[in-house]
């Protein structure tokens, strides 16, 4: 499917979205609850494509529209009760930006390594159960817990991609990386929902607290260096920063 139709199908759907959002916000009432409960999803919607319990188009659908109600959700929480419509509308065209032109490549890649049968349809020789989503890959590199607490998110990202975890080549690492779109950006948004709070409440700075743990990136390490910034002059945690959706820097605003 290509971004057009996608950005078409979600635009129809809007309001639909919107009232779903606010069930599951209502449902899970914080991020972290909200983002563990997509991971679950991420790794149930794999199942399902592999145990062929769902065809791809609907696989796709579903991917699209959790994408996009999980962010929105996000979003809700990070408004709370403040009028949270308006606020809402001003979030979703950057949501539709954030997500759809990354998903639709990632939704072409998964269905190419279908058709070639890198992934292979009914192919129940991996048990999910083996596989920590976050963790490692069994029979991989075993990286030792020292080992892995000084590496950056660069050097992270070749350690994924010499197990060949990064790609979604095999169905656990698709998972994984489906969880990228469903669940881990929730952050992000959660924060960008904050954000319209702050902003209509008449916050004229922000400054980005770092997590200041060995894994943040220089990025990240070098936007809490620069202190108290005018509001809308720094980019949302998960973005302009190399560990993406993985970024747990906060922002306050004064
Ligand atoms: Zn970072
Ligand atoms: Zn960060």
């Amino acid at each position: 499917m290509d971004l057009l139709s996608l950005v078409g199908m979600a635009t129809k759907r809007r309001s639909d979205y919107f009232s779903q959002a606010q069930t599951l916000a209502k449902k899970y009432k914080s991020q972290p609850r909200l983002e563990e409960r997509m991971k679950a999803e991420s790794l149930g919607l794999v199942k399902g494509l592999r145990d062929k319990l769902m065809k791809w188009d609907e696989y796709q659908r579903t991917i699209l529209d959790k994408t996009l109600v999980s962010a929105l959700a996000a979003c809700i929480l990070g408004i709370k009760d403040d009028k949270t419509d308006r606020k809402l509308e001003k979030c979703w065209p950057i949501i539709v930006g954030d997500m759809l032109p990354p998903l639709v490549k990632f939704l072409a890649e998964t269905k190419e390594y279908i058709d070639s049968g890198v992934l292979r349809l009914g192919d129940q020789t991996v048990d999910f159960a083996d596989y920590n989503l976050l963790g490692a890959v069994p029979g991989a590199i075993d990286l030792g817990v020292d080992e892995i607490e000084g590496i950056n998110p660069e050097e992270e990202g070749v350690v994924e991609a010499s197990q060949g975890r990064a790609q979604g080549k095999t169905w656990p690492s698709l998972a994984d990386r489906l969880s990228r779109y469903l669940a881990t950006p929730t952050f992000s948004f959660y924060n960008l929902g904050q954000y319209m709070v702050a902003q209509d409440q008449g916050f004229k700075e922000m400054r980005r607290v770092v997590t200041g743990d060995k894994k943040m990136c220089i990025d990240c390490k070098n936007y809490g260096e620069l202190g108290w910034v005018p509001i809308g002059e720094m980019p949302m945690p998960g973005k302009g920063c190399r560990c993406h959706d993985r970024c747990r820097c906060f922002i306050e605003y004064r």
